[in-house]
This record gives structure tokens, sequence and C-alpha cells, in this order.
């Protein structure tokens, strides 16, 4: 067997056809449903308790920071009421071992730390004037309500949320792992850190990063309606969806369903689905020998199982354990030009004993962006990706040819997933008939939006029956063609089709974690009857 055949063969095992879709479209959407009455189920579906939209006239300084999987960002967003906003940002790699250290405190500790270092940095004379009050006045009127930013707490991660500024961690996911942790409300977790450090910054409202994308894209997206979906490829998956709120029976038995339907005028609920845990059971999931081994040896077997098959923190590690199968088949020449008259390079390649390909977590999705989106001569890029990031010097062309195909299947299939996710969220809420979608009031919507640190303006043609999806994560915004695989599929879903793909908008939320986060800050400060931001 030629290493090209062996490449074909590892590609089709990736291959997630147009039936197996169809099937999961189905399954998803049951599953959907089955969310909404109980607790328990494979999509959570948590109601968020974020009713109330923006209209694009709010006002005010707020802070966000997003803990995601990979990064920590700080920002402050200056809401403009002209429906612009600007947003001062800072961003730091999350340690890996606080990822997975003994206590929450060591994690929210360094949180604590960048919100202050962020202060001293871009708003120094509120901080410092904040100082200078907390420490002459000492009665517990000492520092003026109005001093205080309003912050959103984008928290990507499950959350039983108990109220807007409340949730109590249900499980760890991409990766983390602090048991002390679970169980306890993340906001206090961060709030005691804070107050630790003396900040003027009140944790209002804890935002799941999906919903954050959902509100920011409503905010900024052309069109009439509003946004229906917003979902998270990065480090992992997830989506949170306008839902009617008669559709939440699970909330009825809920004490806090009283509130939920007083306070709510829209008649919807925005529904965090956390998906990544679709279909846990593997009814309609695919499962290569890869898929397997890769869960088996994660810290969480078993569970999302979706996301370990989509998003940025695991695409890469499948394409490592499928290369590592080849190359530890001896009848498969990957990698194995041994002598310089089979190589233009001249030199015989060589996969270094150190190499990241032999270490679990060692290669990067990004890398498969590269290996698929390749169209240099000689696949070059490749080339030398494999030797920068793999330790695998003087690659021939075949083995960057056979890498690639299996990327590219490997990303094909991720997109195809997601697709599948977004396909069932439209055709579940009846998005795609006019007439459903015309009494879907989302949140309002405005044209354009201008940041300090990058500019957005979103130019795209006033909408008419669109139905809008805000997307945001490294993923679906770099990895090469990601968007038109997951419109292929569309395409072949029944129910939507060449027609229905058509009319679905998919826009990134870009700094949509920050806006959206505070957004729902002003939105909590209203609903606690607090101070509005000037
Ligand atoms: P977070 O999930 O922390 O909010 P991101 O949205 O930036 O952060 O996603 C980070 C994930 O995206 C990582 O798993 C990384 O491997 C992946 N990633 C980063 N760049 C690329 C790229 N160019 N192509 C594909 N995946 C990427
Ligand atoms: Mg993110």
């Amino acid at each position: 067997m030629t290493l090209a055949d062996e490449a074909r063969r590892v590609a089709a095992e990736f291959e997630y056809s147009k039936d197996d879709v169809n099937k999961a479209v189905k399954e998803f959407i049951r599953e959907m449903d089955e969310g909404l009455t109980k607790d328990g189920t494979e999509l959570s579906q948590i109601p968020t308790y974020v009713t109330a939209v923006p209209n694009g006239t709010e006002k005010g300084l707020y802070m966000a920071v997003d803990l995601g999987g990979t990064n920590f960002r700080v920002c402050s967003i200056q809401l403009h009421g002209n429906t612009t906003f600007s947003l001062t940002q800072s961003k730091v790699a999350i340690p890996k071992e606080l990822m997975v250290a003994k206590t929450a405190k060591e994690l929210f500790a360094f949180l604590a730390k960048q919100i202050e270092k962020f202060l001293q940095t871009h708003h120094a004379e509120h901080y410092q004037g904040f100082v200078r009050r907390r420490k002459t006045i000492s009665n517990d009127e000492g520092f003026r309500e109005e001093e205080v930013f309003n912050l959103g707490f984008t928290f990507s991660f499950p959350v039983n949320q108990i109220g807007i500024n409340k949730g109590l961690l249900m499980r760890w996911t991409k990766g983390f792992d602090i048991n002390d942790a679970i169980g306890k409300d993340v906001c206090a977790l961060l709030q005691d850190e804070i107050d630790a450090l003396h900040l003027p910054v009140r944790v209002a409202a804890l935002v799941n990063d999906t919903v954050g994308t959902l509100m920011a894209r409503s905010y900024t997206s052309p069109g009439k309606k509003g946004t229906l979906l917003g979902a998270i490829f990065g480090t992992g998956t997830n989506g949170a969806y306008v839902e009617k709120l008669s559709k939440v029976t699970k909330l009825a038995a809920s004490s806090s369903a009283a509130d939920a339907s007083t306070t709510n005028t829209t008649g919807n609920m925005i529904v965090n689905t956390e998906w990544g845990s679709f279909d846990n059971t593997l009814k309609v999931l695919p499962n290569t020998p890869y898929d397997a081994a890769l869960d088996a040896d994660s810290n969480n077997p078993g569970i999302q199982m979706f996301e370990k098959r989509v998003s940025g923190m695991f695409l890469g590690e499948i394409l490592r354990r499928a290369l590592v199968a080849l190359l530890n088949n001896p009848a498969v020449p990957l990698f194995a030009d041994d002598t310089s008259a089979a190589n233009e390079l001249h030199s015989t390649t060589n996969v270094d004993e150190s190499s990241p390909l032999f270490t679990r977590w060692g290669l990067d999705s990004s890398f498969l962006s590269t290996a698929h989106g390749d169209a240099s001569l000689g696949l070059r890029m490749t080339r030398q990706a494999l030797d920068r990031d793999l330790a695998v010097s003087a690659a021939s062309e075949e083995d960057a040819a056979a890498v690639k195909l299996i990327a590219a299947a490997i990303g094909r299939r991720a997109a195809r997933l997601a697709a599948v996710a977004i396909a069932a969220v439209v055709l579940n809420t009846g998005a795609l008939d006019a007439a459903a979608a015309a009494a879907a009031t989302g949140p309002p919507t405005t044209t354009t939006t201008t940041t300090t640190t990058t500019t957005t303006t979103s130019q795209e043609e006033e909408a008419g029956d669109e139905i809008d999806v805000g997307v945001d994560g490294s993923l679906v915004e770099f990895y090469p063609g990601f968007e038109e695989y997951i419109r292929e599929a569309f395409r072949e879903i029944d129910g939507i089709g060449a027609a229905g793909e058509r009319r679905i908008r998919i826009g990134i939320a870009k700094d949509g974690s920050g806006v959206g986060a505070a957004l729902i800050a002003l939105v909590a400060g209203q609903v606690a009857g607090g101070e509005e931001g000037e």
C-alpha cells in the first residue's frame, strides 16, 4: 500500500455522510426538547434568566472578564448609547498549572490580579481615586456606589445558574480540573478575590460566552430581527438560543419560575444548551479508534463527546493519534524517506524522539488550519510546520500531502457536526418558516460597531427574513472554509436544503464576550433596581 492509499483510508474513517448528518439533527432536536422538560439530560438546556435585551440606547462604562478555555480576557466597554461602543482589552494565557490547581482560590486570585493590573493600566484615575477614598473614608458608605464598575463575568463552563450573578459550577471541561470548585458559586469566588484586593468592581452578572455572543451579535447585526443563536467554536463548543419561555417547562417546577415570568415581557428566554455533551452515549456521533482513545485518555471520559469531535482543544489531538497510528505501522511509509534520492530536500526524514507527536495534546488545532489551507508549492508551508511544530525534519511532499488529507477530513467532519447543532436549533425553533420568524421578537438590532482596540464595522446588506447566527472562537474564525463546510451540510439537511441555507446568515461576533457581558451587566443592574451606568 502506498502512503497516499493509507492516507485516503484514514481520511475515509472521518467521513460523516448526509444520512449521518440527518439522523444526528433528529437526535439533537429530541435532546433539546428533553432538556427543556427536566434536569439531568444530555443537553442541559440551562435557563439563563436573560430575557431583557438591548436596544442600542444603553449607556455607561462597564467591565467584563472572560474565562475561556485558553485565555483570560479583561476589558472595559463604553456603551455610547447610539449603538456604538469603545472597547479596551487585555488578554493573558491561563497558566496550565492553575487549570488543575488544588484550590479554586489559586485560580480566582490570579484572575483578580489581572483585573487589578488592567485597572491600573487603563483606568488609573478611576482606580487611584477609588483607593484614595477607600483609605480616607472608613464608614460603611466609604465609597459611592457609582464609583464601582459593574462587571459581567463570562464563564465558559457548565454552571447551574440560580440568579443573574449567582451560579454553581456543575463540572469542569476543556482540561480544567479543580475539584474544590465544584458546586461553588463562581461569582462569589471571584468577588472574594476582588474584595481581597480592594478593587472597585462588583460582579453583576454571570454570563455564558454563548449568551454574550448572542447578545453582542444581536446588538450589531444588520436587519430587523434579532439574532437566534450564539455559538462558540473555540477551545470548546457550545450554543445559546432564544427559546419560547412556554417551552421551558422545567422552569415551572422551580422556585424561580414566578420570578422569570413576571419580569419577562418578551415571552422568551435565552437557553444555554451546553451542547458539548450532545449524545454522550454515542447514538449518532461518529467514533473512530482515535476518538475513542482520546476520550479514554481524557480527564472526563464519557462526557463532552460532541465537543471532543468538534472543538479546537481536540482536533489536533485526533490528528496526532491518527498520525501516530500510521507511524507505528511499519508497512506505511510515513516520514520514512530513508535515502536522499527519495526526497528532493536531499536529506533523510527524521522524526525526533522528543517530537510533540509523541505527547498527548502535543499538536495544536492551528496546525490543521495550516495543513488544510496549504496551497503553497510542494506543500512547503505544511512541511515547515511539521519541522517547526512537530520536530519532523525534511518531510517529503508525499508526507505533507498525507497529513493534509487527514487533517482536512478531521476539520470537515468537525464543521459538519457543527452544522448539525446549528441546523437543529434553526429547525426546532421554527425560525425558517416566515410566520414563526416574524413573531419571534429577538433583541433589537443596530448597524455599526466601533471599538478602540479593534474597529469592527458591520457592512452587511440590510436584512430581509434571514436567520441570524452569531459565532465566536478561533476555530470558526481561522479554520479555512469552516463556514463553507457548515453550509455544505445545511444543504443536505431535510427541512433546510439549498433554499434554507441561503437564509441563514452566520456572522462573527467580534469582541462578543466583552460587549455581550457588558450588556448583560447593564440589564442585571436594572433588574436588581441598581444604578444605571452613566
Ligand atoms: P477560548 O476558547 O479560550 O475563548 P479561542 O476562541 O481563541 O479561545 O480558541 C482557542 C482554541 O482555538 C485553541 O484550542 C486553539 O488550538 C484553537 N485555534 C487557535 N488558532 C487556530 C487556528 N488558526 N485554526 C484552528 N484552531 C485554532
Ligand atoms: Mg472564547
